[in-house]
């Protein structure tokens, strides 16, 4: 995954560029800049990437899904349904409009199940987050279906799938919002920063108002500018862009990489028969970033991941012992050890966390392994490694 493992002098460049007029604000300032733009070069370059009609540039991923849910008009006691599966970023960001994250189970898409979406929608539902994790996607179609039914927004949280496809469109881009990072573990990386896209003018109008303290971007005099609305400040700035621009250029070099380097372990686990895949929905390509895989049962998969770490392959996740990524130790959630007063509603709206358990999901991220993907291997060490995995995966399954 990580676009940071290849920096070079195309990033260099960049950088070097804003450093040069000394602008590292993305609005203004115009005399001074000598024509460069970054933040608004790299959304250009991201409309095309995306095949989008709009991308607005936010300072990370998890400011991403915040003005995308506001600039759609999501806010307090709001519920938005999320899966157990995901980064913390997904609950966090709806927590922090007032709203109330509704987690449901996952299936073998390792995404939000739809049957899961439509039990648990509720007058209060206002939106559906499907969260494109480890580089691959659920069954948009079904959610499509379902969200229109309802009459809820589909977001997309794009951030693990950059460059992953569903029917031939980019990730992020089917739903009605579609959110990315840039953070500096991403398939491409600004060091820290993210991006709203939509086909949807007003929600783009709204997010690059809302991103920037409510100004409406009329002229070129900031302090003659209105404000049709209140906002907040998630702008990226110049030099994060300038990163951003190198590293989008190189996207298709990154996915080549990871596509080969996916398949040469995939093909080595393929071989032993109590490994499976996760599902791809028809239609579906996976980005590469990760290569995700079940083991037969919990102990396996929890002996599989110990003994990767004593053979030294790195990167690989057991998502259920993590506390990052999956619901079963998120206690500052369940428990909403808040720095401040949370409202009535939300913790009205939460209380079913303390007692909810999620079978499903358990099943499938218990038997769960996830393994990163690197673009700085050489092909013999990506065999080395395929074949050190095969090796301890044999040893864990004969143990028992
Ligand atoms: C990285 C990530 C985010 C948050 O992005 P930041 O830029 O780190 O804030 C949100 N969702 C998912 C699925 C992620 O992987």
């Amino acid at each position: 995954m990580p676009g940071f493992e290849l920096f070079g002098d195309l990033e260099r460049k960049q950088v070097n560029d804003v450093l040069d007029n000394g602008v590292l604000m993305r609005y203004g300032f115009d005399g001074m800049r000598n024509g460069h733009w970054k933040a608004k070069e790299l959304e250009k370059e991201l409309e095309n990437t995306f095949q989008v009609n709009h991308v607005q540039l936010v300072s990370s991923g998890t400011a991403a899904v915040s003005v995308a849910l506001a600039a759609a008009g999501v806010g307090a006691g709001d519920e938005v349904i999320i899966p157990t599966f995901t980064f913390v970023a997904s609950f966090e960001a709806v927590m922090a409009l007032g709203a109330i994250p509704i987690l449901v189970d996952i299936d073998d898409t390792l995404t939000i199940n739809p049957t899961a979406v439509v039990k648990a929608i509720t007058p209060k539902t206002k939106a559906v987050m499907i969260v494109q994790m480890c580089g691959s996607m659920g069954d948009m179609d079904a959610l499509q279906t379902i969200c229109t039914k309802h009459k809820l927004l589909l977001v997309e949280d794009a951030c693990q799938a950059i460059g992953g496809t569903y029917k031939r469109k980019p990730l992020g881009s089917i739903g009605d919002l579609g959110c990315f990072s840039f953070d500096f573990v991403k398939t491409i990386t600004c060091g820290e920063g993210g991006a709203v896209i939509s086909n949807n003018k007003q929600y783009y109008t709204n997010s690059d108002h809302y991103s920037d303290h409510g100004h409406d971007h009329i002229g070129n005099d900031r302090g003659a500018e209105t404000h049709p609305f209140l906002g907040y400040n998630f702008r990226i700035s110049e030099l994060h862009a300038a990163v951003g621009l190198a590293q989008v250029k190189r996207l298709p070099e990154f996915l080549a990489i990871q596509k080969k380097n996916f398949g040469i372990i995939r093909d080595a686990l393929s071989q032993i028969p109590e490994v499976t895949f996760r599902t791809v929905p028809n239609g579906g390509e996976e980005s590469c970033a990760f290569l995700n895989f079940f083991l037969p049962d919990l102990e396996i998969a929890r002996n599989v991941s110990a003994g990767f770490k004593e053979n030294g392959v790195d990167g690989c996740f057991h998502y259920y012992d993590n506390n990052w990524h999956y619901v079963r130790k998120w206690d500052h959630l369940k428990e909403l050890k808040s720095l401040f007063p949370i409202s009535e509603e939300v913790k009205e709206g939460l209380k079913y966390l303390q007692t909810k358990e999620f079978p499903q999901s358990d099943h499938y991220i218990g038997r769960n392994i996830s393994c990163l993907i690197k673009l700085s291997w050489t092909e013999a060490q990506v065999k080395e490694r395929a074949s050190k995995m095969v090796e301890v995966i044999k040893a864990s399954l004969l143990k028992l």
